[in-house]
């Protein structure tokens, strides 16, 4: 699709609510990491699908923590919206948002931006329709993205930098470079 064909969209919100059920707690009661991963994933992928009208499939997820727990018996409303688009990829953002339904006060517990891709039935990507920008808020996230995604770039080069010389080229380093290495962690380990 030649870029002046490329029609402009709104991000329409997606918003979801679950239940947390007790097979997704751990002994504690508090709903286990990898099942709020799982849910955040198909909240990325209903909105990316709902969004580019193709499949979407997950390219990378940063920031999700899990130092504020969920747990059994809680609703949690997930906010989700895409940020910023760009040929075929799509930053979905999510608020997770849990509620005691006794007492109904809420709490944020995280926020994350999943990186998307619209795939064709061959699994090839597909341009996606430009972002409509229409608030002052929408520009703002798409400006945050647009600079996450230079923070991913340079992160992704920095680890494959690591691993080249920590993994792939071992070999070529002296048992006295690692020992300096690693002394030199530690030190900075006890600052
Ligand atoms: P923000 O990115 O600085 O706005 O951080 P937030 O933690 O408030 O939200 C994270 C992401 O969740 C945002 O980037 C949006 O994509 C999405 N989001 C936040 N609030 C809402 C909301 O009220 N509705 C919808 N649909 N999405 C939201």
């Amino acid at each position: 699709m030649e870029e002046q064909e490329r029609e402009l969209q709104l991000a329409e919100p997606l918003i979801m609510t679950m239940l947390m059920t007790p097979e997704m707690a751990n002994f504690s009661g508090n709903v286990h990491g990898g099942a709020i991963l799982k849910m955040l994933d198909q909240v990325a992928y209903a909105c990316a699908t709902h969004y580019s009208h193709h499949y979407a499939v997950t390219l990378s997820v940063d920031q999700v923590t899990f130092n504020k727990p969920v747990k059994v018996g809680e609703l949690v409303t997930f906010y989700a919206q895409v940020n910023y688009v760009g040929r075929s990829t799509m930053e979905v953002g999510i608020k997770a948002v849990a509620e005691d339904i006794h007492s109904r006060q809420t709490r944020h517990t995280n926020s994350c931006y999943f990186t998307m891709v619209a795939v064709d039935s061959d699994g090839r990507p597909v341009t996606v329709p430009k972002l409509m920008l229409d608030s002052p808020k929408t520009k703002a996230r798409y400006v945050a993205a647009k600079l996450r995604r230079q923070l991913r770039i340079e992160h992704d080069s920095t680890m494959q930098a690591i691993d080249l010389k920590w993994t792939d080229q071992l070999d070529t380093l002296s048992e006295q470079e690692i020992e300096d290495a690693l002394n030199a962690e530690m030190e900075n380990t006890r600052e």
